[in-house]
């Protein structure tokens, strides 16, 4: 067996001695991204590391162009105006919406749709099966079969000004056995199912065969099993068509891809249990020094008490933990904040004994990672491969990529590589994207930690904010495994936590050119939130600093109005056969169902504009 490298976690801190990357370079690709805008003046704020250890004070950045002066104003954006929202629509559309919100709205229709449609393939036929999907819910929530059958509607939503995030949305219809099978297959090491060794980690970082489906209870999101490296090679060719297919049919495409696709899931939930424990340690020693209760980016440890700490719990001597906090790894105060402490990770755990943490509980020091197999150790290598060339594919495309959020014992992982790749190929421009889900209660911790790594290091923060896919699936995991449910105790704390993390990042967007944020929601009042808060800040849309996403199919009068005034907005664009979709259209029905407040009012809405054409006689007219 090898132990465990961890290639991720060795990689120089901010890769700022590293030449810079070929794509880099002027000549490198294409199209170019247009020269930014100078940052703007102001009270200094961050501070910039360098390899000699001083933080010195960044020189100050050449004055801005005054923000707005010389702009028109936004237009004012009406979300309740039928004619503005469907005015892409021709009247066929409209009455598919209506139908298919109407179907949607049935509650035995909706929760026995599988059954349904399966009974209707079998008496239809498949060719007449397909033309009704077409006709109605595949026509509502699908693109089109492939790359080439969605340009037309690509095409259109572009010319009023809706952009394209593209989404292979090919699912395999597992039944449940077979997905839990494969999902405590792939989330145990060799190592654990020969010793049982699995039972060491902590309950919420393990597979249980209750919730191996992990389809349970989630609606918004799709999810992928592990079968075996071959099948992510598949998946990785998928996100690269995607890619070049987002490269070619826009300018400032967008695509989605999730990591679970990538490789195995073992290594996210070992590797989310390392990252949760070093910062639970952070916290401990945090608390131990009277700084309990305090937001993550204000928790400064004196290094001197920390060193005796980590002498005392056997995990350095102060001679070893001396040169730690030297240099790049001390603030200038002689204090270590979480950023210092997270940076040990990169830089320290290839010292074995870095590899355990302490348990403040038993006093004892446990393995953080268990051993791999060298067959593993070569499949997380080749999950890393696979991100690195999907990143750098993007880069050459022009294309940004954005990194989905997934369930919480994976999640700090998946965010944690996706910032790996933006420390990478963020140094330009904002390519890569990562997800932050404000259904979390660590939400603002998190991004508010990783927009200050950005600031240190210097490149551009990219981020789509959502509120989270899992939420009844994670409450049920939780209560029923036995740990603290990681979801917000109510809807409202939710959404204050959204509008807090989406305010953080407008005010750092305010203040430097390099954040960019979508607001991934169909949430009307977020949407106004960040409107009023865009002009409140002086951020014009025209700057394309803050972009909007809904999903295809819904909420076009978000969506369409906001296109129409100039915000830059996109539509998650799902593509793929009829057949293979299905499992996705199911889970449209059942969001649909859902939230019934808003498929209410998208039908109010349609019904107006289709009686607003009857009586002026443009039902059948194309200039509606
Ligand atoms: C373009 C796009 C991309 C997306 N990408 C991702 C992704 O990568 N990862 C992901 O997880 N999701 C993703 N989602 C789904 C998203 O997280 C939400 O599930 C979905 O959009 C509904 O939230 P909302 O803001 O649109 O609407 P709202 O109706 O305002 O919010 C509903 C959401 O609020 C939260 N909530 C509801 N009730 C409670 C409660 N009692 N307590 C606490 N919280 C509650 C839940 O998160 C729920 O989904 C994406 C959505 C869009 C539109």
């Amino acid at each position: 067996r090898a132990a465990s490298p961890c290639p991720w976690l060795h990689r120089a801190r901010s890769g700022r001695s590293a030449p810079p990357p070929a794509w880099a370079s002027p000549a490198a690709h294409a199209p170019r991204p247009p020269p930014p805008l100078p940052p703007p003046a102001g009270p200094l704020r961050y501070r910039r590391r360098t390899a000699g250890g001083a933080r010195p004070v960044e020189p100050p950045p050449p004055p801005p162009p005054p923000r707005g002066a010389e702009r028109e104003p936004p237009p004012a954006v009406d979300f309740g105006d039928p004619r503005e929202a469907f005015r892409s629509k021709s009247s066929a559309e409209l009455l598919r919406g209506l139908v298919v919100l109407g179907l949607c709205a049935v509650g035995p229709l909706v929760e026995h749709n599988r059954e349904l449609l399966r009974v209707c393939q079998r008496v239809l036929g498949q060719a007449l099966f397909e033309r009704l999907m077409k006709m109605t819910f595949y026509g509502q929530f699908v693109a089109g079969e492939d790359q080439e059958a969605i340009k037309p509607l690509i095409r259109r939503n572009q010319a009023f000004g809706v952009g394209a995030v593209l989404d292979y949305s090919v699912e395999e219809d597992l039944s449940a056995e077979e997905a839990e099978r494969k999902e405590l297959d792939s989330c145990t090491s060799a190592a654990e199912k020969e010793t049982g060794g699995a039972e060491q980690r902590e309950k919420q970082y393990r597979a249980h065969r209750g919730f191996g489906d992990r389809r349970g209870g989630v609606i918004s999101a799709r999810t992928y099993f592990y079968a075996d490296e071959a099948k992510c090679d598949q998946h990785m060719e998928t996100f690269l068509r995607c890619i070049d297919a987002s490269g070619g049919s826009s300018e400032n495409g967008f695509s989605a891809i999730k990591l679970t696709a990538l490789g195995r899931p073992q290594f996210l939930l070992q590797f989310s249990e390392v990252l949760v424990k070093w910062r639970r340690f952070f916290h401990q020693m945090a608390a131990e020094q009277g700084q309990a209760g305090r937001a993550a980016l204000e928790m400064k440890l004196e290094a001197e008490k920390l060193q005796e700490a980590l002498a005392n719990l056997g995990i350095a001597t102060k001679a070893e933990s001396q040169h730690w906090f030297t240099g790049e790894n001390l603030g200038m105060s002689g204090t270590v904040d979480l950023l210092d402490w997270n940076s040990l990770i990169d830089s320290r755990t290839k010292l074995s004994k870095l590899l355990l943490v302490p348990n403040m509980q038993t006093g004892q020091l446990e393995p953080l990672l268990s051993r791999f197999t060298e067959e593993e150790d070569l499949q997380m290598k080749r999950m890393l491969q696979r991100m690195d060339v999907l990143a750098k594919r993007a880069t050459e495309k022009g294309v940004r990529l954005m990194v989905d959020a997934e369930q919480s014992y994976f999640q700090p992982a998946i965010s944690r590589l996706t910032l790996e790749m933006q420390r990478r190929f963020n140094r330009d421009r904002a390519i890569i994207f990562n997800t932050y889900q404000c259904y979390l209660k660590e939400a603002y911790d998190n991004v508010t930690v990783d927009v200050e790594l950005s600031r240190r290091e210097g490149w551009h923060f990219g981020t789509k904010l959502v509120r989270g896919a899992y939420m009844e699936q994670e409450r049920e995991r939780a209560a029923q495994i036995g740990y603290e449910d990681p979801i917000n105790p109510t809807y409202e704390k939710t959404n204050e936590m959204y509008h807090r993390c989406l305010d953080y990042i407008l005010e750092e967007i305010k203040h430097s050119w390099k954040a960019n944020v979508m607001v991934a929601s169909h949430n009307e009042d977020t949407v106004k939130f960040t409107l009023r808060r865009m002009m409140e800040l002086g951020i014009h849309p025209s700057e394309k600093k803050v972009y909007f996403g809904q999903l295809l199919g819904m909420c076009d009068q978000i969506t369409f109005p906001l296109g129409q005034a100039g915000f830059p907005v996109y539509k998650y664009v799902p593509y793929g056969p009829v057949n293979e979709v299905l499992p996705y259209l199911s889970r449209r029905a059942q969001e649909n169902r859902g939230f019934m407040q808003r498929a209410n009012r998208e039908r109010d809405l349609l019904w107006r504009e289709v009686k607003r054409r009857l009586l002026t006689g443009s039902l059948f007219s194309p200039n509606h």
